[in-house]
């Protein structure tokens, strides 16, 4: 099986052409070798950063996880910021550890 993807790691952005032979998978088109380890990641367990907003009683701040969780769970993070009730948040507060056991925290990015 073959499949084309665009490296996000770096705004470089490689055209990447995956071959995916049983376990083996194979990579050209990269220009360093974190294109292989994403094209990987994406042909095996695909992860992102979630940035989204949390209310407060303060306002809506924005917020992302610290480090990409699994796609599979982008929609239950965001459930789970959305259950938040919080009075106030600031930069770089941890609004909750471990989002899901996926070893991210969720933090506020912007005051
Ligand atoms: S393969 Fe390397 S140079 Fe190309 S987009 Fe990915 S990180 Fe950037």
């Amino acid at each position: 099986m073959e499949k084309k993807m665009i490296c996000i790691m770096c705004p470089m952005g490689c055209e990447l052409l995956v071959t995916k032979n049983g376990n083996d998978i194979s990579v050209t088109g990269n220009s360093c070798g974190r294109g292989v380890i994403f094209a990987k990641e994406e042909m095996t367990c695909p992860k992102r950063i979630v940035t989204t907003s949390v209310k407060t009683e303060k306002g809506v701040k924005s917020c992302k996880t610290t480090i990409p969780i699994p796609k599979s769970l982008i929609f239950d993070c965001v459930k789970e910021i959305e259950k938040l009730r919080l009075k106030d948040a600031k930069f770089g507060d941890i609004i909750i550890k471990n989002v899901l056991n996926t070893g991210a925290d969720v933090i506020i990015t912007a005051n």
